[in-house]
């Protein structure tokens, strides 16, 4: 819908949006008022250039788009019935649990073993573990191939299904030999279309989940939902939405909370929505507050650092990992919150 800033568009001018439009196929249908017309694109609308080049037009006040420009992800897209099951948890009908550690120390891999018995006892269905890792600073440690053997050992243990962050294609391609679960796309990369493109690819054929952190830098919700879109128009529909915080951080977090966007994205797309607090608030203390406050939100999920032993960890795991007990407390009290929920909308329903 093409919103003029004058009260109509002059016959100059529409003959000029009337000539962009039927360039990519699309009609003008005015919508003729007693003050004001407006101009109702008629056709597939979701091109960008094409409002790009609508919107540069001096005369154009703003384009509104009636269509989503997610086909597959929209609440409304056929795929709305689609449920992904995992660890036995079947998101939507269960709180679903990720947990373990930021990253896993190849020099020390009896942590991991130890924190991956730990998530198991307190109640999360995957386990989480970087191999390879994104840093703030390129001269700080960015993970090791050796970790990868570490967490599939880790699975074998305890039979937790895994979840790692691949940054490239090498990464992509071991991980999957190694039969990681759970494909993590991290917050740096959430705009990195070539590696959203290389993991559609690489998991259309297969029924591995990716879950998509949320780029620091996303602004429009539909950005974010776009990206999931990206991946699963390969094939694979498997894509979990996960907020993490955005910049610029809130005074005192490690990044600005973003829990709130659930009920948003909720209402825009059918993708379960697993919130991580661990980088949202950045500092363990602060960490059950925010998962709780994700659930009551709608969050289907929860993604958290844990250890064993934060003080010998590396990575995030010193400033944010919850120890085991924390870990089951904050599960447990999800699980109620969960509940909670669920019965106030089973009460509205009625
Ligand atoms: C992580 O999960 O350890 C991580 C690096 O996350 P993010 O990409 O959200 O910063
Ligand atoms: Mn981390």
């Amino acid at each position: 819908m093409i919103l003029p800033k004058s009260n109509r568009l002059t016959p100059e001018q529409l003959a000029e949006v009337t000539a962009i439009v039927t360039e990519f196929g699309c009609k003008i249908q005015p919508i003729v008022g007693a003050v004001r017309s407006i101009y109702a694109i008629v056709g597939d609308e979701r091109d960008e250039l094409m409002i790009n080049r609508l919107e540069g037009l001096d005369y154009v006040d703003r384009i509104d788009r009636i269509q989503s420009p997610f086909k597959l992800m929209d609440r409304r897209s056929d795929l709305a019935s689609h449920r992904i099951t995992l660890g036995g948890v079947t998101l939507g009908e269960e709180l679903f649990v990720i947990a373990g550690q930021c990253t896993i120390d190849p020099k020390n891999p009896n942590y991991f073993y130890e924190t991956a018995a730990a998530v198991k006892e307190a109640g999360a269905q995957v386990l989480r573990g970087g191999v390879w890792k994104p840093r703030t600073n390129p001269y700080t440690f960015q993970g090791d191939a050796k970790s990868l053997e570490i967490l599939m050992e880790a699975h074998r243990r305890t039979g937790l299904p895994v979840d790692a962050e691949v940054m490239d294609e090498e990464q992509l391609d071991l991980a999957l030999s190694a039969g990681v679960q759970m494909l993590q796309v991290g917050a740096r990369n959430a705009l990195n279309y070539s590696l959203l493109r290389a993991i559609g690819r690489a998991v259309a054929e297969r029924d591995t989940i990716v879950l998509l952190k949320r780029s620091l830098h996303m602004g429009a919700l539909n950005e974010f939902i776009s990206a999931a879109e990206y991946i699963a128009a390969f094939g694979n529909p498997n894509v979990i939405l996960c907020p993490r915080g955005t910049a610029p951080a809130l005074d005192g977090y490690r990044n600005h909370p973003d829990e709130s966007i659930t009920p948003l994205l909720k209402e825009k797309t059918w993708a379960p929505v697993v919130v991580d607090p661990s980088h949202s608030v950045g500092k363990a203390a602060y960490v059950p507050a925010c998962a709780l406050a994700a659930v009551a939100y709608g969050a289907d999920g929860l993604c958290i650092e844990a250890h064993v032993s934060p003080s010998q960890g590396i990575g995030d795991d010193p400033k944010q990992a919850l120890m085991p007990d924390a870990l089951a407390t904050t599960i447990a009290q999800a699980k109620q919150l969960w509940a909670i929920r669920r019965g106030v909308k089973a009460a509205r329903a009625d």
